[in-house]
This record gives structure tokens, sequence and C-alpha cells, in this order.
């Protein structure tokens, strides 16, 4: 396959007329005068396109996207106790398998290629997740009150591993749904396997509050002290930390998944983003699930964790646009382990991005990246995973059909 005559992005500058040849799922060239070799005779017209490498969404619940304005304008717990729990109670593996589906419609409109995951019946999402053609980091949640679910994570993954597009993790819940010999065995599974492990950590104060009164320490110092932070650690929010918490997460590698239209709608906080910055830690973009959110749009997240940064410390020069650009795109690369990138050799998911729209004009080769990071809008027409087009000229094959099942799914849900 051979994306001709497309716009790319070159250290924050757009480059024009370039060619991207695509065999099998990887990239095999990039530059103006490239060849397609893999005799497929495939040729994409990117004229009036901007091409990116796929964006990675580094923290969410896809089939909880079923839950879509089942319940706002709630804080995390009683939100958790009073909505969602009790409506988990009933879910099945059908509800599982349209929330996901539908989830991926949304993400491969919105260009996002990879994403990680935590939730039940991870099979079902697993499965639901190939049929559409992403690739995703994927967790059977891991629960005290639920202890069947930590003797599924070893099968889960076993069933997994190895696979071109699923790859497993293992994901407890959090300090305050896990105990100590949960947190260990999960640790020891990913260890073992060489997995991510998965986790929500430090995301509102009354947590991080009610936790320190109970056990002395911030979650970040428990986890800390019981051994359990390292570079496969995928963190998500960490939105009330302290100065030693920040740099714990920085010297062990930990990546943060920030979530911050979640944090804002759930007022959960602001996180730290520039200790954590200055620390040197990590820092991806997350959407969190489509009930707290409520979309699963990452150019939606960069601009509102650009502009939120920017207000909470009066300071209009933090967090430029290329270094949120690099949240959703490379910081995710790294945390996940992740061969991408435009180049030649990394694997081919990539999003075609329509530049004749209102929110890219005008348009020099300079304000490229301002135009992606702050105008939230994206544009992606075209979604390319593996080599694989899933979305081609903005038609994703059999929409109307989970459109109508994930209805379905969710009236049954509510009567049952
Ligand atoms: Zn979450």
């Amino acid at each position: 396959m051979l994306v001709k005559d497309v716009s790319i992005m070159k250290g924050g500058r757009l480059l024009r007329d370039q060619n991207i040849a695509i065999d099998g799922p990887r990239i095999s060239g990039v530059g103006p005068g490239i060849k397609d070799e893999s005799g497929d005779g495939e040729v994409i017209d990117g004229r009036r396109m901007l091409a990116i490498p796929g964006l990675v969404n580094s923290h969410t619940h896809l089939a909880m996207t079923l839950f879509r304005g089942y319940a706002d304008d709630m804080e995390l717990l009683p939100w958790l106790e009073e909505k969602i729990w009790p409506l988990e109670a009933k879910l099945t593996a059908e509800d599982v398998r349209w929330g996901t589906k539908l989830g991926c419609l949304e993400m491969i409109r919105g260009g996002i290629t990879c994403y990680n995951d935590m939730y039940y019946f991870m099979d079902e999402t697993a499965r639901a997740t190939k049929e559409m053609g992403l690739r995703a980091f994927l967790a059977e949640v891991v629960f005290d009150m639920r202890p069947d679910q930590i003797e599924g994570v070893e099968p889960f993954i076993r069933r997994w591993k190895g696979d071109g597009l699923i790859v497993p993790a293992v994901g407890p819940h959090a300090v305050y749904t896990c105990s100590e010999e949960t947190l260990h065995r999960s640790r020891e599974m990913a260890e073992e396997h060489d997995l991510l492990l998965h986790i929500h950590l430090s995301e509102t104060r009354s947590e991080v509050e009610s936790f320190a009164k109970s056990c002395g320490k911030s979650p970040v110092e428990y986890l800390d002290s019981i051994g359990f932070l390292s570079d496969r650690v995928v963190a998500a929010h960490c939105t009330w930390l302290s100065e030693k918490d920040v740099s714990i997460i920085a010297d062990r590698g930990v990546t943060v998944a920030h979530c911050s239209i979640s944090n804002h709608k759930l007022a959960s906080g602001i996180a730290p983003l520039d200790r954590l910055a200055r620390a040197g830690a990590n820092i991806c973009l997350g959407t969190d699930g489509a009930s707290s959110n409520n979309s699963l749009n990452l150019f939606q997240e960069m601009k509102t964790t650009a502009i939120a940064q920017k207000c909470a410390h009066s300071r209009p020069d933090l967090f430029g646009a290329g270094e949120i650009w690099r949240m959703a795109t490379e910081n995710g690369y790294r945390a996940f382990r992740l061969d991408l990138g435009l180049s030649a050799g990394a694997l081919a998911d990539l999003a075609l991005i329509d530049l004749r729209k209102p929110w890219f004009a005008p348009l020099t080769e300079e304000n490229i990246v301002s135009h992606l990071v702050y105008s939230g809008h994206g544009g992606v027409e075209t979604t390319i995973v593996d080599g694989d087009i899933l979305m081609w000229d903005g038609v994703i094959p059999g929409e109307e059909e989970i459109l109508d099942r994930a209805q379905e799914q969710f009236q049954d849900l509510l009567t049952r």
C-alpha cells in the first residue's frame, strides 16, 4: 500500500508531498520518492491529508461506553456506589461485547490505534477488539470483593499471550480495593510473564486522605514500600501527589496515565503534571471510561490537559502544544513498548487527517501542532492499524449494526 503525496510532521513542522509505503503490518519507507514494494497495488491519494502516527489511549474501560450519559454530575465514590456498581452487577459478556465495539468505533474515528483497558469479561473485549482491528493492552480487573477475578488472570494471559494485536496485562483495581496479598500476586504474575501492571492511583483527595489515616502512608508510598512500583506500572490519574510521591513515581519509572476530562468532570482535581514533568516522569493521556468523560477523544484530552495546567498555575507558557502532542504519541509508545511512529520499520498504525477543515486554517509550516492540540477537533478520515484499513474516507464497515446492537443491549441491561 502506498499513501501518496501526503503531509507529515517532522520536528513539529509540516512536510508536504511525502509517500508512506506499507508492507504487511509495517511501514517500509517514508519520503518524497518512496515506492511501494508490497505489490498489492493499493494507492491512497494523500494530497489534502496529514498522516499522523496512531494515538495511544493509556487508560479506559471501553465496555463502559454502554453507560455513556447514564450517571452524570456526581462525585467519584457515590457515582460508583449508587450508579455504576449496581449496573455492573448485572453485566453480561454480551453487554461488554457491544460496549467495546461502540467504544472502538469512536476511537477509530478519533485516530486512536491502541488502548489500555481494565474491566470484566476481558475475553469478550479482546475478541471484539480484534474484530474491529485495534491494538489493545487488556487486563481482567482484580478486586478483593470479587475473588473469582484474580483466578481468571493467569488463564487470560495464557490465552492471549503472543497475539498480534491483543497484549494481556495485569490490572489490580486500586489500593483501596486490593489487599497487599492481591497486589503481590498481581505483580508476580506481571513479572513472570513480563507484562504491564495497570492500576488506579491517588485519584481523589478523599481516597488519599482516608488511606493515609488507615495505613499511615500515601497510596504511592505504600505501593513503593511493598515493591510494587516499577517501569511496568501504568498508573491512572495520579491526581493527588505529595512531593515525595512525585519523586517516587519518577524514580521508579512509573507511567502516569493522565485523564484530564474525567478528573475535571468528577471534580477529582487537577493533577500536578508540572511537578511530574520536572521530575522526569513519563506522562501519557487517557480518556478513562465514556461513563465519566463522556467521550473517547484524545484531541479533546490534549486541549483540556494543556489549558487546565496553564490556568491552574497562571502560566500560559507551561505545557506547549509539542509537549502535549508527545503525551498522546511518543510517551505512549515508550510506556507500552510499541514500535510506532512514521518511519521505516515501525508498525503501520496511523491516521490520515483532512487538512481542508476550518480548524486547520490558516495553515503554515509552523502551526500544525498548535492546530492539532488547541483546535480539539482532529478531523480523522482514515485509520490504519497493523497495515489494515479500519476506516476509509469516514466509513467504518458494520458501524450501523454496532450502533443498533449497542442501543438494544443498553435497554436490555436497564430492564434486566
Ligand atoms: Zn479508570
